[in-house]
């Protein structure tokens, strides 16, 4: 029997969340995407956790930019995608690959569209994705460095995953992408009922991640687009959309 994973949000800058994945089992603790290491450090003090990794989904500074300090105060090893802009990075990341946690195996996918080095890491077993800027909550990540096409299957690899996996993005993006959601898919129920429902766990204090693959196969129109123009003109419009 293995125990589940615990995880933890650590909120970071004004939006990002930083998450702490925790097995209880071996004892092991992982950083994903410490973009700030003070908030992550503290947390996993206060909890009595030591951080022996840190994975990296891609390399903007707002997920690694906490690497080098983490690496220092803990000793942990640095597991990222390949490039040269990874700080400090141990093992190096690709398609394939996997990372451990105790027991619980986490399969690396590459997902390009937001950067071009972008991965997720999949926890079969667990229904565990940490998916960093690639999908949100309702949303996408900008295309920085890759093209619609690229984007569009790496959402679509991430939607093809079992119903109930549980996707833990690194933004709280989730409100704004609600009400652009809305203007896109007026007739979608869901997405209505969602965008009440996310207004108000932010009214009440609380995140709104992480979301489902179900969640977001209703009420996320970058996921439900059936192809890469319809989702190069969404993702267009998003980016002009002021909510
Ligand atoms: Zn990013």
């Amino acid at each position: 029997m293995v125990s589940a994973l615990q995880i933890v949000a650590v909120p970071a800058f004004a939006d990002n969340y930083i998450w702490l994945v925790h097995d209880a089992d071996s004892g092991e603790t992982a950083v994903v995407d410490p973009g700030d290491a003070a908030p992550a450090l503290a947390e996993a003090e206060r909890r009595g956790w030591a951080i022996g990794q840190v994975w990296n989904t891609h390399w903007h500074p707002d997920h690694t930019g906490g690497n080098l300090a983490v690496k220092d105060a803990t000793g942990a090893r640095i597991s990222g995608p390949d490039g040269p802009r990874i700080p400090a990075r141990d093992v190096t990341l690709a398609e394939g690959d996997e990372v451990r946690l105790g027991r619980h195996v986490g399969r690396v996918i590459a997902v390009p569209g937001h950067t071009l080095d972008h991965i997720a890491l999949l926890f079969d077993e667990d229904r565990v994705a940490f998916v960093g800027d690639t999908l949100f909550a309702m949303g996408c990540g900008r295309l920085f460095e890759g093209t619609a096409e690229q984007m569009h299957r790496s959402l679509q690899r991430l939607a093809s995953l079992p119903a109930d996996t549980r996707l833990y993005p690194a933004h709280e993006y989730t409100l704004g992408n609600a009400r652009f959601s809305v203007e896109a898919e007026p007739g979608n129920d869901d997405i209505a009922e969602r965008l009440a429902k996310v207004s108000r766990l932010l009214d009440a204090g609380e995140i709104t991640l992480p979301t489902t693959v179900a969640e977001e196969l209703a009420t996320n129109p970058f996921v439900r687009a059936p192809d890469a123009d319809k989702f190069a003109q969404l993702r267009n419009a998003k980016d002009m959309f002021r909510s």
